[in-house]
């Protein structure tokens, strides 16, 4: 039976190849569409962490592990990835932060994160690029790193010669077809702008940030489930030439994520001006080929600007230069990205499949759609692909 299940796939992004991953892994057979000749969305703007430190105690970091572990098996199948169980530094900048890293080091749930205070020594030993100033930090093991500009053509050229399910007269199972854009939605089936259908015994809609396009109708009702876009801007600098062996988060970060929700929050001094004005943090992620990628912002209005602001490109390029305690090489490029995130906070309901975590809904009979995982989408995309399908 399972070889004449026939799933579509509408959207390229990570959700949509995650899902073409575990369909495979089913002995489905997958049709991925996607509308630009690319996919050029969050999932190929992002910093490729595989982030566990920051997610919230219960099901989000229940989530996020079982992420982990699916990521770190793909990565061994598929060297693509640039799979890197790196780990993570959330380095305090002064006594306030680093009472709060002392807290989450003993969270209950602390072991499962891997987390290790260190103090500024054992923080150069685990990572000697460090010679800048700060308090102390907190290691998490559990975090990775991937390779988002390689991560879908990796994986989509591991489907393509047959690696993601049982092979069969020599077809691979999967059909990749940029290029079109999905237009109409109807039960078990889906349209392209060139008029072609494609049904399945499933149809799987992964269409990231577009909010007002084919899906627009459904997520447009709002209620449970809701998703607003979120905007942040980001840069890549050349290669350095010293490795910097963990992923970087500055003391900021213990602002924003739910794991540091804890009383020492409250404690902490107020922001520079520059972060807060942008909702800046600092994040900083060695490349494959020894650049950065640094950032970021969160921009939550619409309409979001059309342009990139350097003060806060000023402020993150500051940051992380006082961490490492030198220059970082020239920046080369930088962009902005708009992720789809459920609103915070959105009750659980039985129509959105009780996961405020991400939006799913079935918006036509066999037709569901997948999106607004927020700033963890990277790293749970494994994961949110196999709930879809368990
Ligand atoms: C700057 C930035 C940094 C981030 N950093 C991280 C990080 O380090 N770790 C982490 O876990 N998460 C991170 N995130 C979040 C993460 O990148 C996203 O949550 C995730 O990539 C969303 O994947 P997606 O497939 O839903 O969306 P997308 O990547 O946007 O993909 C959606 C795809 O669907 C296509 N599409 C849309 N409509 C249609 C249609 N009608 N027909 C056909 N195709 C369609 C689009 O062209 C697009 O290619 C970051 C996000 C940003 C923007």
């Amino acid at each position: 039976m399972a070889s004449a299940t026939r799933v579509v796939i509408a959207g390229g992004g990570a959700l949509g190849t995650m899902h073409a991953v575990m369909a495979r892994r089913r002995g489905f057979e997958v049709v991925q569409l996607e509308r630009e000749a690319e996919a050029r969305g969050a999932s190929v703007r992002n910093f490729g962490l595989v982030w566990v430190s920051g997610r919230a105690a219960g099901p989000e970091l229940s989530l996020a592990l079982r992420a982990r572990e699916l990521w770190a098996e793909l990565g061994a199948r598929v060297p693509g990835l640039g799979f890197r169980a790196a780990g993570s530094l959330t380095l305090a900048g002064g006594d306030a932060e680093l009472a709060l890293l002392k807290e989450a080091a003993a969270l209950p749930d602390a072991d499962r994160r891997e987390f290790e205070l260190l103090d500024p020594a054992a923080v150069r030993a685990v990572n000697p690029a460090l010679r800048g100033e700060f308090a102390g930090g907190l290691l998490c093991r559990a975090d990775a790193i991937v390779e988002p500009r390689q991560v879908l053509p990796a994986l989509r050229g591991s489907l393509a010669a047959g690696g993601g399910g049982p092979r069969g007269k020599g077809q691979s199972g999967y059909e990749w077809l940029p290029g079109r854009e999905v237009t109409e939605i109807g039960p078990n089936a889906v349209r392209d702008h060139t008029g072609a259908w494609y049904r399945g015994d499933l149809v799987i809609l992964c269409p990231g940030a577009a909010h007002t396009g084919v899906a627009g109708r459904y997520l447009a009702r709002g209620g449970d489930g809701a998703v607003r876009r979120v905007r942040l801007q980001m840069m890549q600098t050349a290669p350095l030439a010293e490795r910097i062996t963990t992923a970087l988060a500055d003391g900021d970060s213990l602002r924003y994520y739910p794991a540091y929700d804890l009383p020492g929050r409250a404690l902490l001094p107020p922001q520079a001006a520059a972060a807060e004005r942008a909702h800046a943090q600092l994040l900083l992620v060695q490349r494959a080929d020894g650049g950065l990628t640094i950032g970021d912002t969160h921009e939550y209005a619409e309409p979001f600007g059309f342009d990139l602001d350097e003060d806060a490109y000023d402020h993150l390029r500051a940051r992380a230069e006082a961490l490492l305690g030198a220059p970082i090489p020239r920046v080369r490029r930088r962009w902005a990205g708009v992720y789809s995130e459920v609103i915070p906070e959105t009750p659980k309901h039985p129509a959105v499949a009780g996961h405020a975590l991400y939006h799913r809904s079935e918006v036509e009979p066999g037709v569901v759609l997948v999106t607004g995982p927020g700033g963890r989408g990277m790293t749970c995309s494994p994961a949110i692909a196999e709930e879809t399908f368990r």
